[in-house]
């Protein structure tokens, strides 16, 4: 896989281990922060185009007893190299499920949706769907607010299963959100086959108008937003830090919007103190 015995390793354990050594490490630290439950979810907010926070993106944190805070990057993708990822997806997804059911309780946080990502080796596990409908059973979670966000290389690493799996899922209420779209084969004719109910917009294309101007690759964006609303499917703007962005995204007829200028991904009690104080 990709970069996952690389820097993200070095960083969690310099010294003189080996690589192999390394990661056999933090493979055990990793075991060990499910055990004793060091994870924790933040939720990043999502707005509509008149400002209400409509929905959250859960996005997993390792809370280290010595090392603080350690961001998704550093441990996810050596997850992702075994059966880990596995038991973390099913932490992630049965916390985002037992948090749906907290906030039913609150009328200001009842109608928020949470949405979750999916990591492919978590998706094609055979047991997945019956997972997912137990959990939504248990905790009586309204399939409606909850929203799987698959990257495109999952989708197409077999894409009559992805559809197929898609569409299991999507009977029994779930949303489904295409992640970090136009990074990268993004082809136009697979989107149209699988039913994604949203498409997020990678943060490299927002980033192209930081100064509120269009430049060549805005046209892109602007071919995305296209294709979003032919196949019915809702926009959603990723990595917005400016308001420059936002006014563009808006005028070029995006209408949700996530990122650094209306909140950073924050601990849940701090979520909702940001929620109730708007
Ligand atoms: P992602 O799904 O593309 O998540 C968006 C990332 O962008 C998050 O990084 C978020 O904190 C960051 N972000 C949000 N707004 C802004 C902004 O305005 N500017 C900038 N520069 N960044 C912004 P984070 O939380 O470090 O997560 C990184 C990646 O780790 C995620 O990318 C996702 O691929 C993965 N990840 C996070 N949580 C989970 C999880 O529960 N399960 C799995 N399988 N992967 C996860
Ligand atoms: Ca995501
Ligand atoms: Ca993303
Ligand atoms: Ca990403």
């Amino acid at each position: 896989a990709k970069q996952a015995g690389g820097n993200e390793v070095r960083f969690f354990l310099p010294g003189m281990l080996t690589e192999v050594e390394q990661r056999f490490v933090l493979q055990q630290a990793i075991s060990q922060a499910l055990a004793q439950q060091q994870f924790c979810l933040f939720y990043q907010p999502q707005l509509n185009h008149a400002g209400q926070v409509v929905g959250v993106e859960a996005l997993i944190r390792w809370q280290h007893p010595e090392r603080g805070m350690i961001a998704p990057a550093y441990f996810i993708p050596l997850a992702e190299e075994s059966e880990q990822i596995e038991a973390i997806g099913r932490w992630v997804l049965q916390q985002g499920c037992q948090q749906l059911q907290g906030w039913q309780r609150d009328p200001l946080l009842a109608g928020l949706s949470v949405s979750i990502n999916i990591s492919v080796r978590q998706f094609y596990q055979p047991d997945f769907v019956d997972l997912l409908t137990g959990l939504l059973r248990y905790y009586q979670v309204n399939p409606a607010q909850m929203t799987l966000e698959l990257t495109e290389s999952l989708v197409l690493r077999d894409l009559d299963d992805a559809v197929h799996r898609m569409q299991q899922l999507k009977a029994l209420g779930v949303r489904f959100a295409m992640d970090d779209f136009g990074t990268g084969y993004s082809s136009l004719s697979y989107l149209s086959r699988l039913p994604f109910d949203e498409v997020k917009i990678d943060q490299y294309f927002v980033r192209q108008s930081e100064h509120g101007e269009k430049t060549r690759d805005w046209a892109i964006v602007e071919a995305i937003i296209g294709i979003a609303n032919t196949f019915g499917m809702a926009l959603v703007a990723e990595g917005v830090e400016t308001e420059a962005q936002h006014q563009l995204l808006l005028a070029s007829g995006c209408h949700y919007f996530q990122g650094y200028l209306f909140a950073r991904p924050l601990a849940v009690a701090d979520f909702e103190h940001w929620l109730r104080r708007r």
